[in-house]
Protein backbone atom coordinates (compact mmCIF):
# COMPACT_ATOMS: atom_id res chain seq x y z
CA UNK A 1 0.00 0.00 0.00
CA UNK A 2 0.81 3.51 -0.56
CA UNK A 3 0.39 6.78 0.89
CA UNK A 4 -1.32 7.98 -2.17
CA UNK A 5 -4.27 5.50 -2.10
CA UNK A 6 -5.33 8.12 0.80
CA UNK A 7 -5.84 10.79 -1.33
CA UNK A 8 -4.62 13.22 1.00
CA UNK A 9 -4.35 16.74 -0.31
CA UNK A 10 -1.24 17.19 -2.49
CA UNK A 11 0.02 19.81 0.85
CA UNK A 12 -0.49 17.17 3.18
CA UNK A 13 1.32 14.68 0.35
CA UNK A 14 4.21 16.50 0.66
CA UNK A 15 4.49 16.94 4.25
CA UNK A 16 4.49 13.27 4.19
CA UNK A 17 7.38 13.45 1.38
CA UNK A 18 9.12 15.05 3.49
CA UNK A 19 9.47 12.98 6.63
CA UNK A 20 10.53 10.29 3.96
CA UNK A 21 7.73 7.61 4.79
CA UNK A 22 7.55 5.67 2.07
CA UNK A 23 4.60 3.57 2.91
CA UNK A 24 1.90 3.59 5.64
CA UNK A 25 2.71 1.43 8.88
CA UNK A 26 -0.10 -1.31 10.06
CA UNK A 27 -1.38 1.24 12.11
CA UNK A 28 -1.75 3.83 9.19
CA UNK A 29 -3.13 1.43 6.92
CA UNK A 30 -6.08 0.37 9.58
CA UNK A 31 -7.01 3.67 10.95
CA UNK A 32 -6.40 6.48 8.40
CA UNK A 33 -9.61 5.59 6.05
CA UNK A 34 -12.30 5.27 8.99
CA UNK A 35 -10.53 8.03 10.64
CA UNK A 36 -11.04 9.93 7.37
CA UNK A 37 -14.09 8.94 6.94
CA UNK A 38 -15.51 10.48 10.17
CA UNK A 39 -15.57 7.44 12.29
CA UNK A 40 -14.60 7.00 15.82
CA UNK A 41 -11.62 5.21 16.16
CA UNK A 42 -10.03 3.39 19.18
CA UNK A 43 -6.74 2.11 18.36
CA UNK A 44 -4.57 -0.21 20.47
CA UNK A 45 -1.32 0.47 19.89
CA UNK A 46 2.14 1.35 21.41
CA UNK A 47 4.31 4.17 20.92
CA UNK A 48 6.90 3.72 17.94
CA UNK A 49 3.74 1.97 15.71
CA UNK A 50 3.13 5.43 13.68
CA UNK A 51 -0.07 5.69 15.14
CA UNK A 52 1.17 9.88 15.61
CA UNK A 53 0.86 10.21 11.81
CA UNK A 54 -2.33 8.39 11.76
CA UNK A 55 -4.51 10.25 13.92
CA UNK A 56 -2.86 13.57 12.54
CA UNK A 57 -3.01 13.26 8.67
CA UNK A 58 -6.41 12.49 8.63
CA UNK A 59 -6.93 15.29 10.73
CA UNK A 60 -4.82 17.78 8.84
CA UNK A 61 -6.75 17.22 5.59
CA UNK A 62 -9.92 17.40 7.50
CA UNK A 63 -8.66 21.12 9.05
CA UNK A 64 -7.07 22.55 5.65
CA UNK A 65 -11.06 22.78 4.61
CA UNK A 66 -12.96 25.36 6.78
CA UNK A 67 -12.13 27.85 8.87
CA UNK A 68 -9.16 29.04 10.37
CA UNK A 69 -7.56 30.51 13.71
CA UNK A 70 -9.95 28.77 15.74
CA UNK A 71 -8.96 25.17 18.07
CA UNK A 72 -10.85 22.73 15.84
CA UNK A 73 -8.34 19.75 17.04
CA UNK A 74 -7.49 18.62 20.46
CA UNK A 75 -4.95 15.77 21.53
CA UNK A 76 -4.86 15.17 25.22
CA UNK A 77 -1.30 13.18 25.89
CA UNK A 78 0.20 12.02 29.46
CA UNK A 79 3.59 13.77 29.19
CA UNK A 80 5.53 17.21 27.90
CA UNK A 81 7.82 14.98 25.37
CA UNK A 82 4.85 13.49 24.05
CA UNK A 83 2.77 16.57 23.79
CA UNK A 84 5.92 18.15 22.05
CA UNK A 85 6.31 15.04 19.69
CA UNK A 86 2.96 15.11 18.32
CA UNK A 87 2.61 18.58 17.91
CA UNK A 88 6.29 18.21 15.83
CA UNK A 89 4.17 15.85 13.98
CA UNK A 90 1.87 18.09 13.08
CA UNK A 91 4.04 20.94 12.24
CA UNK A 92 6.00 18.47 10.21
CA UNK A 93 3.28 17.13 8.46
CA UNK A 94 1.15 20.23 8.07
CA UNK A 95 4.58 22.31 6.80
CA UNK A 96 2.84 23.30 3.97
CA UNK A 97 -0.97 23.85 4.98
CA UNK A 98 -0.57 27.18 6.95
CA UNK A 99 -2.40 25.51 9.80
CA UNK A 100 -0.76 25.91 13.43
CA UNK A 101 -0.51 24.27 16.24
CA UNK A 102 0.43 24.50 19.85
CA UNK A 103 1.89 22.43 22.32
CA UNK A 104 0.01 23.01 26.44
CA UNK A 105 2.01 21.79 29.50
CA UNK A 106 3.17 22.41 32.14
CA UNK A 107 6.48 23.02 34.40
CA UNK A 108 7.26 26.13 31.80
CA UNK A 109 5.98 29.48 32.19
CA UNK A 110 2.53 30.28 30.90
CA UNK A 111 3.74 33.53 29.03
CA UNK A 112 4.45 31.59 25.59
CA UNK A 113 1.47 29.36 25.72
CA UNK A 114 -0.74 32.40 26.10
CA UNK A 115 0.69 33.97 22.94
CA UNK A 116 0.38 31.25 21.26
CA UNK A 117 -2.84 30.39 21.73
CA UNK A 118 -3.74 34.31 20.84
CA UNK A 119 -2.63 33.48 17.32
CA UNK A 120 -5.29 31.25 17.45
CA UNK A 121 -3.75 27.91 16.28
CA UNK A 122 -6.43 25.47 14.90
CA UNK A 123 -4.90 22.50 17.22
CA UNK A 124 -3.93 22.13 20.64
CA UNK A 125 -1.76 19.51 21.99
CA UNK A 126 -1.68 19.03 25.45
CA UNK A 127 -1.18 17.51 28.83
CA UNK A 128 -3.90 17.58 31.24
CA UNK A 129 -3.06 19.60 34.08
CA UNK A 130 -2.13 22.65 32.13
CA UNK A 131 -4.79 22.80 29.80
CA UNK A 132 -7.58 22.62 32.82
CA UNK A 133 -5.81 25.35 34.08
CA UNK A 134 -6.41 27.30 31.01
CA UNK A 135 -10.04 26.23 30.60
CA UNK A 136 -10.78 27.99 34.27
CA UNK A 137 -9.05 30.90 33.23
CA UNK A 138 -10.31 31.24 30.20
CA UNK A 139 -7.39 31.35 28.31
CA UNK A 140 -8.41 28.82 25.11
CA UNK A 141 -12.10 28.35 23.85
CA UNK A 142 -12.30 24.78 23.00
CA UNK A 143 -16.14 24.94 22.03
CA UNK A 144 -15.05 25.13 17.88
CA UNK A 145 -13.33 21.86 18.66
CA UNK A 146 -14.33 19.17 16.05
CA UNK A 147 -11.68 16.18 16.82
CA UNK A 148 -10.82 14.69 19.96
CA UNK A 149 -7.72 12.38 20.75
CA UNK A 150 -6.76 10.93 23.62
CA UNK A 151 -3.36 9.66 23.54
CA UNK A 152 -1.64 7.05 25.35
CA UNK A 153 -4.65 6.38 27.76
CA UNK A 154 -3.42 3.57 29.35
CA UNK A 155 -0.54 5.89 30.82
CA UNK A 156 -2.94 8.51 31.17
CA UNK A 157 -4.74 5.93 33.83
CA UNK A 158 -1.36 5.21 35.55
CA UNK A 159 -0.39 8.44 35.97
CA UNK A 160 -4.17 9.37 37.86
CA UNK A 161 -4.97 12.01 34.59
CA UNK A 162 -8.27 10.29 34.07
CA UNK A 163 -10.51 12.45 36.61
CA UNK A 164 -8.55 15.54 34.52
CA UNK A 165 -9.14 13.73 31.29
CA UNK A 166 -13.09 13.31 32.05
CA UNK A 167 -13.57 17.20 32.73
CA UNK A 168 -11.30 17.97 29.57
CA UNK A 169 -13.76 15.79 27.58
CA UNK A 170 -16.54 17.60 29.23
CA UNK A 171 -15.08 21.00 28.18
CA UNK A 172 -15.45 19.72 23.97
CA UNK A 173 -19.08 18.69 24.29
CA UNK A 174 -19.77 19.95 20.56
CA UNK A 175 -17.25 17.74 18.88
CA UNK A 176 -17.93 15.10 16.11
CA UNK A 177 -15.48 13.04 16.39
CA UNK A 178 -13.34 11.08 19.12
CA UNK A 179 -9.97 8.84 19.17
CA UNK A 180 -8.26 7.25 21.57
CA UNK A 181 -5.09 5.68 21.57
CA UNK A 182 -4.01 3.00 24.27
CA UNK A 183 -1.28 0.41 23.89
CA UNK A 184 -3.27 -1.74 26.59
CA UNK A 185 -7.07 -1.83 27.36
CA UNK A 186 -7.31 -1.96 31.53
CA UNK A 187 -11.04 -1.82 32.33
CA UNK A 188 -10.68 1.87 33.28
CA UNK A 189 -9.75 2.68 29.68
CA UNK A 190 -12.75 0.49 28.99
CA UNK A 191 -15.38 2.28 30.71
CA UNK A 192 -14.05 5.56 29.53
CA UNK A 193 -13.91 4.14 25.71
CA UNK A 194 -17.32 3.26 26.33
CA UNK A 195 -18.47 6.86 27.57
CA UNK A 196 -16.66 8.75 25.16
CA UNK A 197 -16.86 7.02 21.80
CA UNK A 198 -19.56 6.72 19.78
CA UNK A 199 -20.00 3.25 17.68
CA UNK A 200 -16.32 3.21 17.58
CA UNK A 201 -14.19 0.89 15.31
CA UNK A 202 -11.16 -0.96 17.28
CA UNK A 203 -8.20 -1.05 15.22
CA UNK A 204 -5.23 -3.24 17.06
CA UNK A 205 -1.87 -3.55 16.28
CA UNK A 206 -0.32 -6.71 17.48
CA UNK A 207 2.20 -7.37 20.31
CA UNK A 208 4.53 -8.93 17.73
CA UNK A 209 4.91 -5.25 15.95
CA UNK A 210 8.22 -4.13 17.52
CA UNK A 211 9.61 -7.94 17.91
CA UNK A 212 10.36 -8.65 14.30
CA UNK A 213 13.04 -5.88 13.90
CA UNK A 214 14.46 -6.21 17.71
CA UNK A 215 16.25 -9.34 18.96
CA UNK A 216 15.75 -10.52 22.55
CA UNK A 217 18.29 -11.72 24.57
CA UNK A 218 18.14 -12.39 28.83
CA UNK A 219 21.02 -11.86 31.16
CA UNK A 220 20.62 -13.88 34.40
CA UNK A 221 22.47 -12.46 36.88
CA UNK A 222 21.95 -11.88 40.95
CA UNK A 223 20.41 -8.50 42.43
CA UNK A 224 23.71 -7.50 43.90
CA UNK A 225 26.06 -7.87 40.25
CA UNK A 226 23.47 -6.50 38.24
CA UNK A 227 25.71 -3.42 37.75
CA UNK A 228 28.70 -4.79 37.73
CA UNK A 229 27.83 -6.95 34.61
CA UNK A 230 26.08 -4.31 32.75
CA UNK A 231 29.09 -2.56 33.14
CA UNK A 232 30.64 -5.61 31.36
CA UNK A 233 28.19 -6.17 28.74
CA UNK A 234 28.21 -2.14 27.45
CA UNK A 235 32.00 -2.71 27.28
CA UNK A 236 31.89 -5.82 25.36
CA UNK A 237 28.92 -4.62 23.12
CA UNK A 238 28.96 -2.38 19.99
CA UNK A 239 26.29 0.22 20.54
CA UNK A 240 24.85 3.21 19.21
CA UNK A 241 22.17 4.91 21.69
CA UNK A 242 21.19 3.11 24.63
CA UNK A 243 18.37 3.05 26.61
CA UNK A 244 18.53 1.42 30.18
CA UNK A 245 15.31 1.54 32.04
CA UNK A 246 15.17 1.02 35.93
CA UNK A 247 12.53 0.28 38.58
CA UNK A 248 12.46 3.09 40.48
CA UNK A 249 14.02 6.87 39.93
CA UNK A 250 16.11 6.56 43.43
CA UNK A 251 18.04 3.44 40.98
CA UNK A 252 17.53 5.45 38.16
CA UNK A 253 19.48 7.93 39.58
CA UNK A 254 22.49 5.56 41.41
CA UNK A 255 22.54 3.60 38.06
CA UNK A 256 23.54 6.58 36.03
CA UNK A 257 25.93 8.15 38.54
CA UNK A 258 27.50 4.26 38.84
CA UNK A 259 27.93 4.62 34.54
CA UNK A 260 29.27 7.66 34.67
CA UNK A 261 32.17 6.68 37.22
CA UNK A 262 32.75 3.69 34.82
CA UNK A 263 33.36 6.40 32.26
CA UNK A 264 30.20 6.14 29.76
CA UNK A 265 28.62 9.37 28.83
CA UNK A 266 25.55 8.85 30.53
CA UNK A 267 21.71 10.77 31.73
CA UNK A 268 18.97 9.89 33.20
CA UNK A 269 15.44 11.19 33.94
CA UNK A 270 13.11 10.45 36.17
CA UNK A 271 9.91 12.14 37.60
CA UNK A 272 11.70 14.18 40.30
CA UNK A 273 13.76 16.55 37.54
CA UNK A 274 12.32 19.73 36.38
CA UNK A 275 11.49 20.25 32.72
CA UNK A 276 15.12 21.31 32.08
CA UNK A 277 17.05 19.01 33.20
CA UNK A 278 14.83 16.94 31.64
CA UNK A 279 14.92 18.53 28.77
CA UNK A 280 18.82 18.94 28.17
CA UNK A 281 19.26 15.07 29.18
CA UNK A 282 16.90 13.92 26.38
CA UNK A 283 18.49 16.56 23.64
CA UNK A 284 22.31 15.18 24.95
CA UNK A 285 21.08 11.63 24.14
CA UNK A 286 19.22 12.70 20.94
CA UNK A 287 22.41 14.74 19.55
CA UNK A 288 24.80 12.10 20.82
CA UNK A 289 26.52 13.77 23.61
CA UNK A 290 25.70 11.01 25.98
CA UNK A 291 25.96 7.45 24.73
CA UNK A 292 23.35 6.27 27.32
CA UNK A 293 19.94 7.34 28.86
CA UNK A 294 19.02 5.85 32.20
CA UNK A 295 14.91 6.36 32.57
CA UNK A 296 12.69 5.01 34.49
CA UNK A 297 9.19 3.62 32.65
CA UNK A 298 7.38 6.96 33.12
CA UNK A 299 9.78 9.57 32.60
CA UNK A 300 10.67 7.54 29.24
CA UNK A 301 7.12 7.16 28.11
CA UNK A 302 6.82 9.07 24.33
CA UNK A 303 10.54 9.54 24.04
CA UNK A 304 11.34 9.51 20.55
CA UNK A 305 14.36 8.90 19.57
CA UNK A 306 16.08 7.41 16.19
CA UNK A 307 19.23 5.09 16.54
CA UNK A 308 18.61 3.31 20.01
CA UNK A 309 20.23 1.04 19.55
CA UNK A 310 19.91 -1.36 22.50
CA UNK A 311 17.45 -1.16 25.36
CA UNK A 312 18.67 -2.77 28.23
CA UNK A 313 16.08 -3.92 31.12
CA UNK A 314 18.01 -3.45 34.44
CA UNK A 315 14.99 -4.01 36.24
CA UNK A 316 12.41 -6.84 34.43
CA UNK A 317 9.01 -4.46 33.69
CA UNK A 318 6.22 -5.90 35.88
CA UNK A 319 4.36 -6.86 33.46
CA UNK A 320 4.61 -7.98 29.85
CA UNK A 321 3.00 -5.48 28.21
CA UNK A 322 5.54 -2.79 29.63
CA UNK A 323 8.35 -4.84 28.41
CA UNK A 324 6.55 -4.36 24.70
CA UNK A 325 6.91 -0.55 25.40
CA UNK A 326 9.88 -0.45 26.86
CA UNK A 327 11.49 -2.53 23.45
CA UNK A 328 9.35 -0.22 20.90
CA UNK A 329 11.74 2.41 21.74
CA UNK A 330 14.45 0.14 19.62
CA UNK A 331 14.33 -1.74 16.17
CA UNK A 332 12.34 1.22 14.83
CA UNK A 333 11.24 1.73 11.16
CA UNK A 334 12.60 -1.35 10.17
CA UNK A 335 15.84 -0.34 11.62
CA UNK A 336 17.19 -3.41 13.94
CA UNK A 337 17.39 -3.37 17.55
CA UNK A 338 18.67 -5.35 20.85
CA UNK A 339 16.64 -5.94 23.93
CA UNK A 340 18.59 -7.02 26.98
CA UNK A 341 16.88 -7.98 29.96
CA UNK A 342 19.03 -8.33 33.49
CA UNK A 343 16.73 -11.20 34.96
CA UNK A 344 17.28 -12.88 38.33
CA UNK A 345 15.33 -16.01 40.07
CA UNK A 346 12.37 -13.23 41.04
CA UNK A 347 11.23 -12.54 37.75
CA UNK A 348 10.94 -16.18 36.45
CA UNK A 349 6.92 -15.39 35.81
CA UNK A 350 7.32 -12.10 33.63
CA UNK A 351 10.18 -13.63 31.31
CA UNK A 352 7.57 -16.44 30.85
CA UNK A 353 4.55 -13.96 30.49
CA UNK A 354 6.93 -11.99 27.88
CA UNK A 355 7.83 -15.33 26.29
CA UNK A 356 4.16 -16.22 25.48
CA UNK A 357 3.73 -12.70 23.79
CA UNK A 358 6.44 -13.04 21.87
CA UNK A 359 6.02 -16.85 20.96
CA UNK A 360 8.90 -17.86 21.04
CA UNK A 361 11.59 -18.72 24.34
CA UNK A 362 14.28 -15.39 24.71
CA UNK A 363 17.61 -16.62 24.83
CA UNK A 364 19.82 -16.90 28.16
CA UNK A 365 23.42 -15.34 27.77
CA UNK A 366 26.27 -15.52 29.90
CA UNK A 367 28.94 -13.36 29.90
CA UNK A 368 31.89 -16.07 30.31
CA UNK A 369 34.53 -13.85 31.66
CA UNK A 370 32.79 -12.14 34.07
CA UNK A 371 32.57 -13.13 37.69
CA UNK A 372 28.65 -14.86 38.69
CA UNK A 373 30.16 -15.32 42.16
CA UNK A 374 31.63 -12.83 43.77
CA UNK A 375 31.05 -13.09 47.33
CA UNK A 376 27.95 -11.68 48.66
CA UNK A 377 26.38 -13.08 45.26
CA UNK A 378 22.55 -14.62 45.81
CA UNK A 379 23.08 -16.21 42.45
CA UNK A 380 20.82 -18.73 41.72
CA UNK A 381 24.06 -20.75 40.31
CA UNK A 382 26.27 -20.04 42.23
CA UNK A 383 28.59 -22.98 43.13
CA UNK A 384 27.71 -24.91 46.53
CA UNK A 385 30.90 -26.52 46.77
CA UNK A 386 33.30 -24.03 48.50
CA UNK A 387 36.60 -25.59 46.75
CA UNK A 388 35.20 -24.70 44.22
CA UNK A 389 34.49 -20.82 44.88
CA UNK A 390 37.81 -20.76 46.25
CA UNK A 391 39.31 -21.76 42.79
CA UNK A 392 37.99 -18.46 41.11
CA UNK A 393 40.27 -15.48 40.86
CA UNK A 394 37.86 -12.92 42.68
CA UNK A 395 35.68 -15.29 44.92
CA UNK A 396 35.43 -13.16 48.54
CA UNK A 397 37.23 -10.08 46.85
CA UNK A 398 34.16 -8.38 48.19
CA UNK A 399 33.26 -6.66 44.49
CA UNK A 400 33.58 -7.35 41.30
CA UNK A 401 36.16 -5.71 39.79
CA UNK A 402 35.77 -5.01 35.85
CA UNK A 403 39.46 -5.21 33.79
CA UNK A 404 38.52 -1.85 32.22
CA UNK A 405 36.50 0.77 33.10
CA UNK A 406 37.04 2.91 30.39
CA UNK A 407 35.10 2.22 27.41
CA UNK A 408 37.12 3.72 24.12
CA UNK A 409 35.14 6.01 21.76
CA UNK A 410 34.79 6.26 18.25
CA UNK A 411 35.65 10.02 17.64
CA UNK A 412 33.15 10.44 14.71
CA UNK A 413 29.79 9.50 16.01
CA UNK A 414 27.82 11.24 18.13
CA UNK A 415 27.75 8.93 21.17
CA UNK A 416 28.99 5.51 19.86
CA UNK A 417 30.58 3.54 22.80
CA UNK A 418 33.18 1.57 21.75
CA UNK A 419 34.60 -1.65 23.17
CA UNK A 420 38.48 -2.22 24.17
CA UNK A 421 37.49 -5.33 24.84
CA UNK A 422 34.85 -7.46 23.21
CA UNK A 423 33.33 -10.63 25.16
CA UNK A 424 33.39 -14.14 22.64
CA UNK A 425 29.51 -14.85 23.76
CA UNK A 426 27.91 -11.40 22.72
CA UNK A 427 27.51 -11.35 18.98
P1 LIG B 1 4.91 7.06 16.62
O1 LIG B 1 4.43 5.67 16.90
O2 LIG B 1 3.85 7.92 16.09
O3 LIG B 1 5.62 7.64 17.82
O4 LIG B 1 6.00 6.97 15.43
C1 LIG B 1 7.21 6.31 15.60
C2 LIG B 1 8.27 6.74 14.59
O5 LIG B 1 7.96 6.22 13.30
C3 LIG B 1 8.38 8.24 14.43
O6 LIG B 1 9.76 8.56 14.41
C4 LIG B 1 7.74 8.52 13.09
O7 LIG B 1 8.33 9.65 12.46
C5 LIG B 1 8.05 7.26 12.32
N1 LIG B 1 7.03 6.94 11.29
C6 LIG B 1 5.69 7.13 11.38
N2 LIG B 1 5.09 6.70 10.25
C7 LIG B 1 6.05 6.25 9.43
C8 LIG B 1 6.06 5.69 8.11
N3 LIG B 1 4.93 5.49 7.43
N4 LIG B 1 7.26 5.33 7.59
C9 LIG B 1 8.40 5.51 8.28
N5 LIG B 1 8.48 6.04 9.52
C10 LIG B 1 7.32 6.40 10.10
Amino acid sequence: MTFTEFNLSPRIAAGVDALGYQEPTPIQEQAIPPIMAGRDVMGLAQTGTGKTAAFALPILQRLEAGPRGRVRALVIAPTRELAEQIHQSFRDLGQQTGLHSVAIYGGVSLGPQLQALRRGPEIVVACPGRLLDHIRQGTVNLSPVEVLVVDEADRMFDMGFLPDVRRIIQAVPGRQQTLMFSATMPDDIRALSADVLKNPLTVQIGHAAPAETVSHALYPVAQNLKTALLIDLLQGTETHAVLIFTRTKHRTKRLAEQLQRAGFRTASIQGNLGQNQRQSALDGFRSGKYDILVATDIAARGIDVTGISHVINYDMPDTADAYTHRIGRTGRAERTGEAYTLVTAEDADTVRAVERVLGSKIERRFLPEFDYHAAGSTFEREPRDPRERQSRPNAGRGSYAPRSRQPSRDPGRTGQVRPERRSQAIV
